[in-house]
C-alpha cells in the first residue's frame, strides 16, 4: 500500500522488486521448518543493501539511516522479515565509530560485500537480563589474549555469522567508579571460536528466528580484537542503540502497512450476511485506527532519522519512534487477525506468522517499559527508578 509519507521511491522500487522474488509463500515455507532465509539474505547482500551504512571508502554505499530504514521497511512491508539480517547493517557501526584503522580496513570492506557476516551481538545474559551493567561474562587479559568465561542468551544469527560482537566484563564491578565502566567489546571470529571454548545451543522460539544460548569456557580472543579502549564497551554499545531503534521502528512501520493492507483487502472481499464485512463500521474502525497510528509513528521515525543523519542528539526521538511503531504494528496485527476471523489463524494467510513476528518488538531489542523509563527520566526529568 502507498503512503504519502513514502520517501526514496527509487530505493523502494528496487528493494520491492528484489522482495518480489521472495513472496509470502517463501517465508511461510521457511517458517514451517524454522529455516534461515539464506537465498533472500544472499540476494539482499549481493545487491548491496545490507552495506548501506558503510562509508564508500570501505566499499559500502554510504547512505544515511533514513535510506537504510526505508530498505528494511520495504522488506517487512512486502511480507518478509528483516530480523533475519538487519543486524548486518548496524552492528558494524561499533567498529566504524570506535575500531582502530587496522580493524576498519580488515573487516569493513568484507562486511560490505557480505564476504563476512557480522550480525551476531552478545549482550543479554540469562541471570541479569535488561540490567546490562551487571552482566557476568568475564574477559581476563593473559598476555596477548583475553580469556572469556560466562554465558549469553538470545544471541541471534550466530549460526549465520562469521563474526560476533561480544560485551564482557574486563574489570570487576566492585572495582569500578561507575556501573557502566569496566565492560569491553570484542570481535569474536566464530569460525575459530566455536568448539574451542565457545558452544552454541539454539533456542526454539515463537517465530522463525535463529537465536541461541552461547557458553564460554576459556575462549581465547586475541587482544587485537578488542574494539576501542578496554572498559568503555558499555558506552560504545549505547552509541549504536539509536541506529538500531530507528531501523526497528521502520520495520514495525513496514509490518503495520502490511497488516492494514491485508485487513482492508480482506474486509472488502469477505461477504457475510450478504455484504462485505468491511461495510460494518465495527470492522472498519479498528483498521482505520491502526492505519492512523502507523502513519503517526512513521512521522516520528522520519523525525528521529533526520536528526540522526544530521548528527544531532536523537535518543528521545529514536526511542519514541521505536515505541510508537512497535505499538502501532501490534495494534494493526490485532486488527488484521480479527478482521480475518478464523482464517487469521490459518498459516496459509500469513497473518498469524506476521502477528508472531511483530509481537517480538514489544520486548526486543528493548522492551516498552524500558523506553518509557528512559523518557520519564531523561526527557521528563522524573526521578530515576532503578
Ligand atoms: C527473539 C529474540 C532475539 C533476541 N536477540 C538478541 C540478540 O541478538 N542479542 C542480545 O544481546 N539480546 C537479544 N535478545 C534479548 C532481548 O534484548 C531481551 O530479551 C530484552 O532486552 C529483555 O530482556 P530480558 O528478556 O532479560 O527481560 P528482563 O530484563 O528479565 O525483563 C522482563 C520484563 O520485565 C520488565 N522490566 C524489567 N525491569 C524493569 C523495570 N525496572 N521497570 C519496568 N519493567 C521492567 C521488562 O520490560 C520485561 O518486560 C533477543 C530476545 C529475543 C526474544
Amino acid at each position: 500500500m502507498q503512503s504519502k509519507l513514502d520517501r526514496f521511491p527509487e530505493i523502494r522500487e528496487a528493494v520491492g522488486a528484489l522482495c518480489g522474488r521472495f513472496p509470502v509463500e517463501y517465508w511461510r515455507t521457511l517458517d514451517e521448518s524454522r529455516a534461515y532465509p539464506e537465498a533472500f539474505v544472499d540476494a539482499l547482500t549481493k545487491a548491496g543493501w545490507l552495506g548501506a551504512l558503510i562509508p564508500q571508502q570501505y566499499g559500502g554505499s554510504g547512505l544515511g539511516i533514513t535510506e537504510a530504514s526505508v530498505i528494511l521497511e520495504e522488506v517487512n512491508r512486502s511480507g518478509g522479515n528483516s530480523a533475519a539480517c538487519h543486524a548486518q547493517m548496524y552492528i558494524m557501526g561499533t567498529i566504524l565509530r570506535h575500531g582502530s584503522d587496522e580493524q576498519k580496513r580488515r573487516y569493513l570492506p568484507r562486511i560490505a560485500t557480505g564476504e563476512l557476516r557480522l550480525q551476531a551481538f552478545g549482550v543479554t545474559e540469562p541471570t541479569t537480563g535488561t540490567d546490562t551493567t551487571k552482566l557476568k561474562t568475564t574477559a581476563v587479559r593473559k598476555g596477548d589474549r583475553y580469556v572469556v568465561h560466562g554465558q549469553k542468551v538470545w544471541t541471534s544469527r550466530v549460526q549465520h555469522s562469521d563474526l560476533m560482537l561480544l560485551l564482557a566484563r574486563t574489570t570487576p564491578l566492585a572495582e569500578t567508579k561507575r556501573k557502566g565502566d569496566g565492560l569491553s567489546v570484542f570481535l569474536v571470529e566464530l569460525g575459530t571460536a566455536i568448539g574451542r571454548g565457545m558452544a552454541v545451543r539454539p533456542i526454539r522460539n515463537m517465530m522463525n528466528h535463529e537465536t541461541n544460548e552461547v557458553f564460554f569456557d576459556g575462549l581465547e580472543v586475541p587482544a587485537e580484537n578488542l574494539v576501542g579502549e578496554e572498559g568503555r564497551g558499555f558506552r560504545y554499545v549505547l552509541d549504536g542503540m539509536n541506529a538500531e531503534r530507528i531501523l526497528i521502528a521502520a520495520e514495525c512501520v513496514g509490518d503495520g502497512y502490511w497488516f492494514v493492507e491485508r485487513a482492508s483487502a480482506y474486509a472488502r472481499e469477505r461477504v457475510v450476511f450478504d455484504r462485505p464485512i468491511g461495510k460494518n463500521q465495527g470492522v472498519q474502525f479498528p483498521i482505520a485506527r491502526a492505519y492512523v497510528n502507523v502513519e503517526a509513528s512513521n512521522l516520528m521515525r522520519y523525525r528521529a532519522a533526520e536528526l540522526f543523519d544530521r548528527g544531532e542528539p536523537c535518543g528521545a526521538e529514536a526511542n519514541m519512534a521505536k515505541l510508537l511503531a512497535a505499538d502501532a504494528s501490534w495494534e494493526a496485527a490485532n486488527a488484521c487477525l480479527q478482521t480475518h476471523g478464523g482464517f487469521g489463524f490459518a498459516a496459509e494467510y500469513d497473518v498469524e506468522r506476521k502477528f508472531r513476528e511483530t509481537r517480538l518488538f514489544q520486548v526486543a531489542p528493548i522492551s516498552t517499559n524500558l523506553i518509557l523509563s528512559y523518557v520519564a527520566e531523561h526527557v521528563l526529568d522524573l526521578p530515576r527508578s532503578f
